[in-house]
């Protein structure tokens, strides 16, 4: 493949940062560069309490033990998502209870969420997908209505809005991924948002293998010890490094990225006009982080035949999540109600290559490849 689908950026300061830690002889977590990282997303970005983790998974399962999930507890997710937005609760115990997608994105469908709702209902688990917000007014109404928890699964929203609101500020707890396939990156990584300010204490406990080392660090006690559970959920300085170099490089990036998305689009647009493809829908309430560009083919055929062609071309591009309520661990589990939405997007939703390095040039070669295909 001459055109990959995902290439990770580098914005040339990763070494610079990582050669000053080496440098330190600290190392390990919670150092200086863990400090900047924390204080670009409190500060700059105005979240109220940021924890950096070793990966966004490591965020959602510090949410559920920070949620006390139980054995018997009911979350409600979207079925087309990733795993790690479902298994960090059930590995608490909790019974996933999963929703369908909207008809016209494939975010959790807020139509039909209140039907889910049961008295053993914890936890609504919204996936912002693509970076595109779902409808967080009607999510967070019915969780204040059935005094449920809301934790953001924010994995792919980095930079993006639901009506002037960043998302991952606005359920109780959110999850980021600095996953080497998200906009920005420090090869794994990832970070918990902390929007009430009732968990924070607790949440600085759990990523320290459930010690108050950080009050300690702090001077606020003179000594930690074994406080709660919890896990090493905590990242080096080295990742911490990592990322910081790119949250210096973010606009940049991100000017790039929705020039990229927008290319596609106006490439695309009049095959969606004579409704051969659909192509992503922003929903008024929501911006676009240019996180991945999608487009929804007819049918499972289609798609596959789309992707031979564009392999054939040496242009690499991607389906995305298999439903979760029919997975090999899930499917005894749900109880075979059907969730069409997810269904469709698992079949026919392909994603085309989106990263810094893609060229206008280029755009335009894959562009053309999806143009004849159609053609023929
Ligand atoms: C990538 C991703 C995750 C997992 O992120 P990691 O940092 O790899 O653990 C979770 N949820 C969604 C929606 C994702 O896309």
């Amino acid at each position: 493949m001459d055109i990959p689908f995902n290439k990770p950026f580098l914005t040339g300061k990763e070494i610079v940062y990582i050669k000053q830690v080496l440098s330190t002889g600290k190392f390990s977590g919670d150092g200086v560069y863990t400090a900047k990282c924390h204080e670009f997303f409190e500060k700059d970005y105005g979240f109220k309490k940021v924890l950096l983790t070793t990966s966004c998974t490591d965020a959602l399962e510090m949410a559920a033990i920070l949620l006390d999930i139980k054995e018997g507890d009911e979350v409600i997710a979207p079925s087309f998502t990733f795993v790690s937005t479902v298994n960090a609760f059930v590995l608490r115990g909790a019974k996933i209870v999963f929703a369908d997608s909207n008809l016209e994105n494939p975010n959790i469908d807020p139509e039909n969420l209140e039907s889910l709702i049961t008295s053993k209902t914890k936890v609504i688990v919204p996936v912002h997908y693509a970076g595109i917000a779902c409808d967080m007014d009607r999510i967070m109404a019915l969780a204040n209505k059935y005094n449920l928890y809301v934790v953001e699964d924010a994995a792919l929203a980095i930079d993006s809005y639901y009506k002037n609101q960043r998302l991952g500020s606005i359920g109780h707890l959110a999850a980021f991924s600095f996953h080497e396939t998200k906009n920005i990156i420090s090869g794994e990584g990832g970070m918990l948002v902390i929007n009430d300010e009732r968990f924070i204490k607790r949440a600085e406990i759990i990523r320290e293998k459930g010690t108050n080392r950080s009050a300690f660090y702090r001077g606020e006690v003179n000594k930690y010890g074994w406080m709660d559970i919890g896990s090493s959920f905590l990242p080096s300085e080295i990742t911490a490094a990592f990322l910081y170099s790119q949250l210096d490089g973010l606009e940049n990036i991100q000017k790039k990225r929705k020039h990229i998305w927008r290319k596609y689009m106006e490439g695309l647009e009049e095959l969606e006009a004579s409704g051969v493809v659909r192509l992503p829908v922003i929903p008024d309430y929501a911006t676009n982080n240019a996180n991945i560009f999608y487009m929804i083919c007819k049918s499972l055929q289609q798609r596959t035949d789309l992707m031979k062609v564009l392999a054939e071309n040496g242009i690499a591009s991607a389906f995305h999540y298999l439903s979760l309520h029919k997975s090999p661990y899930y499917d005894s589990k749900h109880g075979g109600r059907e969730l069409t939405m997810a269904d469709n997007y698992a079949n026919c939703l392909l994603r085309l290559p989106l990263y810094y390095e893609l060229t206008d040039i280029q755009i335009s070669r894959i562009v053309a490849v999806i143009k004849v295909f159609f053609k023929s």
